[in-house]
């Protein structure tokens, strides 16, 4: 058991407790007033609750939340039958706690919710008065109380009854809300580790995806700048064959470390595929591509010392604009076709035109 529901738990166990003494002191008043039957049942009552002061624990509270619920329409009832309908009908209205609480919990809209409620709540006071008239017709109460004793009756069935219930439904409520706020964050935590590359650190072809879409779309409606670029290693084979493929692994985690620092925030960078990288920049081709060849002379200068070796790597980068391309497939073949360009130029360049 984790240690929120042991929480929860102890929670119930100290508002059942409070319960059985709400009970017991109802149990002293109505045997001092003499009403009939009703000591017995908060004689009963009291016990109830104190069990559920030992026992009650989040596993247990359905049963316990459906024992209180019963008690709590059974004192209604009892309160109406022996001393007239003044001193208990209202504690009906208490129902709207379940209902209220079930489609707190649910998923549905919130248009559906208020609809919901609304129809719950008049559907409640239409029962309630329709029942109010037949229990006047049909129910003499068998003890009448006097006015004063009748307010502090019906004020002590009310206040126990009702902070019993609002309590217990509160918690269970919040208990739901944190075990869905739990799992909504691991939904997150989820959706963002499946869009990362975890070699490199940056987003993976599928994270980058959406990015390249909206970023379209917006050049096709507004014409904002929008270039893409695509970077491969040179010689990468040489790295893995040379050094070992976890050499080659340690180069492309310092690549990707060295682009998110020098790609800046507004642009994105991504690991296309093996040893392939995808930019894309809300910038005009001029410059992006001054931003790619910081990238590509950093990259040429720094050395990658692994273990005790010195790798040494360069980039080849295709870039493309919106404007020259016919779709975004298209744009990413265009940048594709620039890399291939570069590569049969001798590598280690920046490619931004068909030559
Ligand atoms: P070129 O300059 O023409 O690009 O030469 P190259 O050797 O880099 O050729 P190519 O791009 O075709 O080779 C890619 C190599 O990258 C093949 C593959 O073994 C290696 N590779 C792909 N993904 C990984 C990886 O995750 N780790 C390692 N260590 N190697 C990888
Ligand atoms: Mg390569
Ligand atoms: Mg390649």
């Amino acid at each position: 058991m984790g240690k929120h529901e042991a929480a929860i738990g102890k929670q119930f166990r100290k508002l059942f407790l409070g319960s059985s003494i709400v009970a017991a002191i109802n149990f002293v008043v109505t045997l001092i007033l003499n009403l009939p039957y009703l000591p017995q049942f908060y004689l009963i009552s009291t016990g109830i609750f104190s069990i559920f002061a030992v026992w009650a624990s989040l596993e247990y509270f359905v049963i316990c939340y459906v024992v209180s619920f019963l008690v709590v329409m059974i004192q209604a009832f009892i309160s109406v039958y022996s001393v007239g309908d003044d001193c208990g009908i209202q504690l009906y209205l208490l129902t709207l706690i379940v209902p209220a609480n079930y489609i707190h919990l649910t998923n549905h809209s919130l248009s559906f919710k208020r609809t919901f409620i609304i129809g719950v709540v008049c559907a409640n006071i239409a029962v309630y008065l329709i029942a109010d008239e037949i229990i006047d017709q049909l129910i003499s109460p068998l003890k009448i109380l006097e006015e004063s004793s009748e307010i502090f009756f019906t004020f002590l069935n009310a206040v126990g009854s009702l902070s019993l219930l609002f309590y217990v439904s509160s918690i269970f409520a919040g208990g739901y809300q944190k075990e869905f706020e739990k799992l909504n964050d691991e939904n997150h935590k989820l959706e963002r580790e499946s869009n990362l590359d975890k070699l490199t650190g940056l987003m993976n072809r599928r994270g980058i995806e959406n990015y390249l879409h909206r970023r379209y779309r917006e050049w096709k409606l507004i014409h904002s700048p929008f270039t893409v670029a695509v970077g491969d290693v040179d010689y990468f084979k040489q790295i893995n064959d040379r050094f070992g493929h976890d050499a080659g692994d340690f180069a492309l985690s310092q690549l990707g470390m060295l682009m998110k620092s020098m790609v800046p925030e507004y642009a994105m960078v991504s690991r296309w595929g093996g040893e392939e990288f995808l930019f894309a920049f809300p910038l005009p081709m001029e410059k992006a591509c001054e931003i790619l060849e910081k990238l590509r002379s950093e990259i040429e200068a720094q050395q990658f010392d692994y273990q005790d070796k010195q790798l040494k790597i360069t980039i080849t980068v295709g870039a493309a604009e919106a404007a020259e391309a016919e779709s975004l497939a298209d744009l990413v073949r265009l940048a594709d076709r620039r890399l291939y360009l570069g590569k049969r130029a001798g590598r280690n360049r920046i490619v931004s035109k068909d030559e």
